[in-house]
């Protein structure tokens, strides 16, 4: 890596303009004074743009100032370097417009006030220079504005990207995919009345133009248990409100439904059909539309409105005790709905929500279901059949998005996963959301806190170390091999029967009990003092201590559907359904994977293509919890800035370097400014190329340019390196 000195606070734009290789930097150099005189009188009142330029030392209240001032001026942008803090305005703000995104493309970083542009124009920059593939990371928790981020970059790119009458198309549907998926995978919460309740991660495609070309989503466990219930002031997915609101009339009466949210069992738990920030007949008109660019055929989605009704149908299922104490279905309306709609026989059907086949000797006996068991096979199927689709839809768009010729591209993949969570209650779905972002905090570090600082001692530098909370020790304790809880878990679902989400608790005490993040009851006298419920444990998260009610672990971890059911979806004429529920599935006598362990899986795969990219950062805070617009509620962020690691960030670049690139590029670039001696380019030896480069380019830079001490520090650090390198 070639890097370069950070310069004292005042100096840092300035050298950064002078380290571009770009012709235009002279000008920019002559105006450097003004533009620091400007910004010092605006700096009492607005802060600095980076935190980098802060005067004080980095103290977290000088750091807290900053963004507090930045935030009432409605500057909700900070850097640090070139990470992108990002405040939730909870308002409109007129920094989103056309000509804003004209104004930042294919502008310099710090020439502009910090964007999502900057870092979006940034990272498009250098793949169409250096060819190479990008990711921007954006993280924060649940309510701070990451999807809304990562749709801003999107819209970025369709707007500056340069395109043709051809490949409107794909621009549009890459659009248009965020509502479609937004439907289907978002809910309000308590903390955000548009959650993202799955994680997505989206390749955006180019060709050697530059010109957006195709496109390809990864999506990750979507929280199916909302299918079939949601906490109080909490809604289902949008789309079945959506649905209902404004499907047209016909199109309800062919799938059964009345418009009334309050009819349908899966949608009145929350108690808030209704939402005013949310306008559900609006977003359907936006959803219909994107679908017909999307590519969906009628057929396709006649299908798919038939699985969300059918989906509607199914929670309003009551089932009733007969004599014998076995579950039959009370009201004959909504199987004969869901008959219908998903094609499949109406007497299979009924049999099957009540009854489970056993093998028995290698006969199969009917068994039937008592009423709690009944409702938890029809609560399985709902969640199954949504669940499914879901991933039908994002292969669906990914169809549409594909990219058929074979030249290369480069990509800039966005993630926006969701953000970790703290409820009242902290179920399964928490315990995997919050094991998702301690791995990407973990990424986050290992990409710049640590790899920095091991860049530094392996080059030679005089380094002093900063010290950081590093979470690979949550990580471990939560997907180590045979020793972390997913294997407690999945160890535990493996003996149906015996197990129980009280056993699991008791294996968690025995194995990982010692462990210095992990709580239960047993252990919280002796760590910690705050009273724990005997069915819970406590996880101490990166971002503070969650409580995890582990009712239903072992069932939501195990995911089952009885084999009948299968058996009567893999029949079922819904086109979707049937691709869905493969009759394979039922042959294989292979134990499917855990959910548990599918989403580590997942996620180690996701980590894995994040290596092989260059990294941007957006780093989202949320100013308060009631979605207030101009509320900075201090606690709340400083306990952000402390667990997002963002001063560690800030000293670490302090003290290190501001500009990097790898050697490589930087020689492809810097070849025909340079005299290099003849023999060097023949020996084609990169690394005697690269000192030779280091040495002459610091040198020539610096003469002249900055004050007598500098120079001679920098030249100083260039001879220590190549004094370094002959050693
Ligand atoms: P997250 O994905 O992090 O959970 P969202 O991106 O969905 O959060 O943001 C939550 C809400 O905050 C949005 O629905 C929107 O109302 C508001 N919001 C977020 N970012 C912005 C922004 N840049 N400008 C205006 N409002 C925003
Ligand atoms: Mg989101």
């Amino acid at each position: 890596m070639f890097l370069l000195y950070s310069a004292p606070p005042d100096l840092t734009v300035h050298l950064f303009s002078s380290m571009t290789l770009s012709h235009e930097k002279e000008e920019v150099e002559d105006n450097t004074d003004i533009i620091m005189e400007g910004a010092l009188i605006a700096r009492d009142r607005v802060g600095v743009q980076d935190f980098v330029l802060l005067d004080s030392h980095t103290s977290e209240a000088a750091f807290l100032n900053n963004l507090r001032k930045r935030y009432q001026e409605n500057l909700i942008y900070t850097y640090i370097g070139t990470l992108l803090v990002s405040v939730n305005p909870y308002k409109e703000l007129d920094i989103y417009t056309v000509t804003q995104m004209q104004l930042y493309r294919g502008v310099n970083f710090f020439e502009l006030p910090p964007h999502l542009y900057a870092i979006a124009d940034n990272a498009y920059r250098v793949m169409c220079s250096e060819y190479n593939n990008h990711f921007i990371l954006i993280s924060g928790e649940s309510g701070a504005g990451k999807t809304e981020a990562s749709k801003k970059i999107l819209q970025y790119y369709a707007v500056t990207c340069p395109t043709t009458e051809q490949l409107q198309v794909v621009r549009d549907r890459l659009l248009l995919s965020n509502p479609v998926l937004e439907a289907f995978g978002n809910a309000k919460t308590l903390r955000n009345d548009n959650s993202s309740r799955f994680g997505k991660y989206m390749d955006i495609q180019f060709d050697f133009k530059g010109a957006p070309v195709g496109g390809h989503i990864l999506s990750y466990l979507i929280e199916k248990s909302r299918v079939v219930h949601q906490n109080h002031g909490e809604r289902n997915f949008h789309i079945f409100y959506q649905l209902l609101e404004g499907g047209e009339k016909d199109l309800l009466s062919w799938l059964g439904l009345e418009r009334n949210p309050q009819k349908y069992a899966y949608l009145v738990q929350g108690r808030c059909a209704k939402v005013f920030s949310i306008n559900d007949k609006n977003d359907w008109k936006i959803v219909r539309k994107a679908f017909s660019i999307i590519d969906f055929t009628e057929k396709d989605l006649e299908h798919l409105f038939g699985i969300v009704a059918s989906v509607l149908h199914l929670g309003n299922i009551q089932f009733e005790e007969d004599s014998n104490g076995h579950a039959i279905i009370r009201n004959g309306t909504q199987i004969k709905w869901i008959s219908k709609l998903l094609g499949v026989h109406l007497s299979i059907l009924q049999e099957a929500l009540t009854h489970r086949k056993i093998e028995a000797r290698s006969e199969e006996v009917l068994s039937p279901l008592n009423v709690d068991l009944a409702f938890y096979a029809r609560d399985a199927v709902a969640k199954a059949i949504y669940g499914r689709t879901f991933t039908w839809l994002v292969n669906k768009i990914n169809g549409s998005l594909a990219n058929k010729d074979s030249t290369r591209k480069t990509v800039i993949g966005l993630l926006d996963i969701y953000g970790f969570e703290v409820l009242d209650t902290n179920s399964f779905e928490q315990f995997c959301i919050n094991y998702c972002n301690e791995k990407l905090q973990q990424l986050l570090i290992e990409m710049t806190l640590k790899a920095e600082q091991e860049e530094y001692e392996m080059e030679g530098i005089e380094w002093e170390p900063i010290p950081y909370f590093n979470n690979k020790i949550i990580c471990d304790l939560v997907e180590q091999k045979h020793k972390g809880i997913i294997s407690i878990l999945d160890e535990e679902c493996l003996r149906p029967g015996e197990a129980t989400d009280l056993s699991f608790l008791e294996k968690l005490e025995e194995k990982v009990g010692d462990h210095a993040h992990f709580v239960t009851r047993k252990l919280a006298d002796q760590k910690t003092r705050k009273s724990i419920d005997w069915v819970d444990f406590r996880l101490l998260h990166y971002a503070g201590e969650v409580t995890y009610c582990a009712v239903g672990f072992l069932e939501k971890n195990n995911d089952l559907l009885y084999r009948n059911l299968k058996e009567v979806l893999c029949n079922s004429k819904n086109g979707i359904v049937r691709e869905c529920f493969l009759l394979s599935e039922l042959d294989s006598r292979r134990r499917p994977e855990t959910v548990a362990t599918q989403f580590k899986n997942s996620l180690m795969s996701l980590i894995e293509i994040l290596m092989s990219k260059e990294p941007s950062y957006v780093r989202c805070i949320k100013p308060n919890e009631n979605k207030e617009p101009g509320k900075f509620d201090d606690c709340l962020i400083r306990h952000q800035v402390k667990y997002l690691g963002l001063m560690e960030h800030l000293r670490v670049r302090r003290a290190g370097f501001a500009y990097r690139r790898k050697y490589e590029h930087f020689l492809q670039r810097t070849k025909i400014f340079i005299r290099f001696p003849k023999t060097l380019f023949a020996t084609e030896d990169a690394f005697e190329i690269r000192k030779h480069l280091l040495v002459s380019r610091l040198q020539a830079k610096y003469k002249g340019r900055l004050g007598k001490r500098d120079y001679q520090k920098k030249r100083k650090a260039a001879i220590k390196l190549e004094a370094c390198w002959r050693g």
